[in-house]
């Protein structure tokens, strides 16, 4: 198994390629998080997907991996994605949107989005990765690394804050294709600082003494910019020179590309080895929006009774270096394939019997094609067909089942689950950590839960108002009364 190879379509020399670890045997893995400014969607979860399955192929071939998958809770701005970091901080533009009422600070906003993302990310059965770092608990890090690139002359200060040149790195648009000479087209719509030296010049470090989030440097209160966080936690949990970097294909420019300057001019290392973009999820077709009333979260879809691996199944059934068009009639498919592993499980736990072992080499043979067409760029409509057929093979053996076929029967589904995640949920809680946080629960279904028990006081039914508190309170829902009335929050605790 060891000699195994893993092929990956790498972004920067634009081919198939084997993924290699430069210490022997050992992956280290950096995969672009979350903005916890609000829920993450199913096409996040897509990108998240793909890390999932890489790691899960890299341990099957017997590598040790190293994961790492950040939290962006500070500084990702809401015009970031067009090379410059100008516009407002996401955190802080949702704490003052209608949903934000619902937290008395941003802190707590964050808190409570991170700990939705880790639900999510278990209740579809990602396997937990080995650090999940925040950017806010990096602000040193990126303080240091800021100046250094001013000392090494890869940065400069000017009263706004502290801007990467890009000018002082030949090589930017090595990955996007978005090289200087290009760059203006990129940056035109950019909104322009006059005291950065070039439009494409992208923030390290934001002087402002008025942002929600902010902390004291040698250049004075502010807040990080968003690429520079990537650099310093990929750096701190995995070395200057990774194997491997991903995300989704709106990461590439300017995200990656800045990273790549910051890491490279910091260290003198390459900072990846291989770059792996997963394409855009659409849903029914079109561009998945919220004003197109097609933009789902894990628990929309859950709650309108979707079962979370059928979800985790209809999100990697396509290839990930293509957009997948996600439809209802995709997640019922998976339904139903799910349900056939349930069913294959069962029928192989309930075995019984002497008699000869009649699956074990054809389930081998198909749990190897499974992996060897993982290895093959993550072809992962292949690989589930290879598994299915296993698992109706199965079915066909049916309660006559001997004992020695079902423990190869066992041994070919927890094999399949381990590089698919599609058998059975790795997390004993895996289902209802979701259900356990409230902050899916209807507003106006609260709004109307304070209205009864406003009125039980009134009728100085006091058990009855309690009651109702109680029951709030194990949604997660806190209470403050004040003479103006009574207002809920999240408990941050959730
Ligand atoms: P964000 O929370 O915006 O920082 O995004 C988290 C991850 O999801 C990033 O790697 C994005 O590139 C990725 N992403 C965003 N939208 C989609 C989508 N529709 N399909 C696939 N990946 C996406
Ligand atoms: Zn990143």
């Amino acid at each position: 198994m060891g000699e195994k190879t893993f092929r990956l379509y790498d972004t920067m020399t634009k081919q198939v390629k084997e993924l290699q670890t430069k210490e022997p045997g050992h992956l280290k893995f950096y995969a672009c998080g979350p903005t916890v400014y609000s829920y993450a969607h199913i096409g996040n979860f897509r990108s998240f997907l793909t890390a999932d399955l890489i790691v899960r192929v890299a341990k099957a071939i017997g590598w040790k991996v190293t994961f790492v998958n950040n939290i962006t809770d500070v500084g990702h701005m809401t015009d970031d994605d067009l090379a410059d970091g100008q516009g407002e901080d996401k955190l802080e533009k949702a704490l003052k949107s209608k949903e934000g009422e619902h937290f008395h600070n941003v802190w707590e906003l964050a808190e409570h989005y991170t700990n939705a993302f880790e639900n999510d990310w278990r209740a579809l059965n990602l396997l937990p990765p080995d650090v999940r770092p925040k950017a806010t608990q990096h602000v040193r890090q990126q303080i240091l690394a800021a100046e250094t690139l001013i000392e090494k002359g890869n940065a400069y200060e000017t009263p706004t804050g502290v801007y990467y040149s890009v000018e002082s790195f030949p090589e930017y648009g090595k990955l996007s294709g978005n090289t200087q000479d290009n760059l203006r087209q990129a940056v035109r719509d950019v909104v322009q600082d006059d005291n950065k030296r070039a439009p494409a010049d992208f923030a390290l470090w934001k002087k402002d003494d008025k942002h929600l989030m902010q902390w004291y440097s040698p250049f004075g209160w502010g807040f990080p910019g968003w690429h520079i966080e990537c650099t310093v936690m990929a750096r701190e949990y995995l070395g200057d020179s990774i194997d491997l970097h991903s995300g989704g294909e709106d990461n590439m420019f300017p995200h990656h590309e800045c990273e790549i300057a910051q890491s490279e001019s910091l260290t003198g290392q390459p900072f990846s080895g291989h770059w792996v973009h997963t394409r855009f999820l659409q849903v029914n077709g079109e561009k998945m929006s919220k004003s197109a009333g097609n933009f789902y979260t894990v628990r929309d879809l859950i709650a309108k009774g979707a079962d979370p691996l059928a979800v985790r199944y209809g999100l990697i059934a396509g290839i990930y270096g293509k957009p997948l068009n996600f439809t209802d009639q995709g997640v019922r498919d998976a339904q139903a394939n799910i349900e056939r592993y349930r069913k294959a499980d069962q029928i192989a736990k309930s075995s019984s019997g002497d008699g000869p072992d009649t699956l074990g080499p054809m389930l081998d043979d198909l749990y190897n094609q499974t992996l060897e067409a993982l290895c093959n760029d993550l072809n992962t409509p292949v690989a589930l067909a290879k598994a299915l057929e296993g698992a109706r093979t199965i079915i066909k053996e049916g309660d006559s089942i001997t004992r020695a076929t079902g423990d190869s029967a066992k041994r070919f589904l927890d094999g399949v689950n381990s590089l698919l995640g599609i058998v059975y949920s790795e997390y004993d809680d895996g289902f209802t950590a979701i259900q356990a946080s409230a902050p899916n629960v209807d507003a106006s279904l609260i709004e109307a839960k304070i209205v009864e028990r406003a009125e039980a006081k009134a009728s100085k039914d006091f058990a009855r108002a309690d009651a109702i508190r109680k029951e709030l309170e194990e949604l997660g829902i806190e209470l403050r009364d004040s003479p103006t009335g009574t207002e809920w929050v999240v408990k941050s605790s959730l």
